[in-house]
């Protein structure tokens, strides 16, 4: 942990809710999975899990001064800024903790993309950016709480930025390109109104969260988040081996990632699978197969296997069901009844 970093409950010591840590560790594997919704009650640990699965990734190397944080290993990702740094031997790097940002309910697009420094412009007569959300995000994690409730041309400016990886801003008289990659992570509340289809579909994952209802569990939960509260230090000290040893898994994931093989066989039952739920397109299916790969790799298996695919199914699928896509129950319950079908019981 960073000495400036607030202590966080660790990622490892989260009782159950097994879909959601799958599913989070799976975009921290694979990116391009394209962001994990999580639908589910208030004070079941969403954003605590992000936060604990952030915490304990590697510390980035950054560079000296730049606003968007930019990887002083990776020439041709470098800003206009950074490129002008090294141009001129000044690009100097430091650490710093993967960035979990919080888009606040109610933000301005001004604020998510960045706008003209109205400061610098009025007291200098700069024509200066002032960064904003996007930038602070890159390379980490965009958390944006209830999602439901942000404007839907906002929720598609994030996912475009998001798969893309660059936010073009060209207003004001400014015309500003700057990285920023991050996966978007939304929680939302399925009783507080719904996110039209087109956007849903637009996620990689989504996964769905409960209030645990065994007692076992509950009480665990209590134990620990009590313990935590009592003594982070100790806490954190006392669950930093299984961080470390998730870290190291994720971090093995990415590098297999593109060299991990997908059979035949196993494209064909992703195909079979949608076709039997009716998804519409293929971002079904390229979803399905790139959760199953980012799981296969992090769990080091020597190639995709349809067991993979099963485990990813739910949560690759259930929102891209046509009728009732935020009946959780009943999209859940539909992928179910599909997979039985395809994979046997
Ligand atoms: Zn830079």
């Amino acid at each position: 942990m960073l000495e400036s970093a607030p202590a966080v409950f660790p990622f490892s010591a989260i009782v159950g809710q097994e879909e959601m840590k799958l599913a989070l560790i799976a975009a921290a594997v694979d990116p391009t999975i394209g962001g994990v919704l999580v639908f589910g009650d208030r004070g079941t640990g969403k954003s605590t899990a992000l936060r604990g699965l952030a915490a304990l990734l590697p510390a980035m190397r950054v560079v000296v001064g730049c606003r968007y944080h930019c990887d002083p290993d990776k020439e041709a990702a470098l800003c206009s800024e950074c490129r002008e740094r090294s141009a001129a031997g000044l690009l100097k790097s430091r650490s710093a903790p993967v960035p979990v940002v919080d888009m606040p309910l109610g933000v301005t697009e001004d604020r998510v993309v960045g706008a003209l420094d109205l400061e610098r412009a009025l007291a200098h007569g700069e024509r200066a950016f002032e960064p904003g959300l996007l930038a602070r995000a890159n390379r980490g994690f965009l958390y944006i709480d209830e999602v439901n409730l942000l404007e839907d041309h906002l929720v598609d400016l994030l996912i475009d930025v998001a798969a893309s990886g660059e936010n073009l801003v060209e207003r004001d008289g400014l015309s500003i390109r700057h990285p920023s990659r991050f996966v978007l992570v939304g929680s939302g509340n399925p009783e507080e109104g719904e996110l039209r289809p087109q956007l849903l579909d637009r996620f990689g994952l989504s996964v769905e969260v409960k209030t645990p209802t065994e007692l076992d569990q509950r009480v665990e939960v209590i134990k620990r988040r009590d313990d935590f509260e009592r003594d982070k230090v100790a806490f954190i000290a006392r669950w930093k081996r299984h961080d470390d040893n998730l870290r190291r898994r994720i971090l093995a994931g990415r590098k297999r990632l593109s060299s991990i093989e997908t059979p035949e066989s196993v494209l064909e039952t992703a195909a079979r699978l949608c076709m039997l739920l009716g998804t519409d397109g293929l971002r079904a299916e390229l979803t399905l197969i790139r959760a199953a790969r980012s799981v296969a790799s992090y769990e080091q298996a020597a190639q995709v296997e349809v067991s993979h695919l099963r485990r990813v199914a739910a949560s690759s699928l259930r929102h891209r069901l046509r009728r009732d896509p935020l009946d959780e129950s009943g999209s859940t319950a539909r992928v179910e009844r599909a997979v039985s079908e395809i994979f046997g019981t």
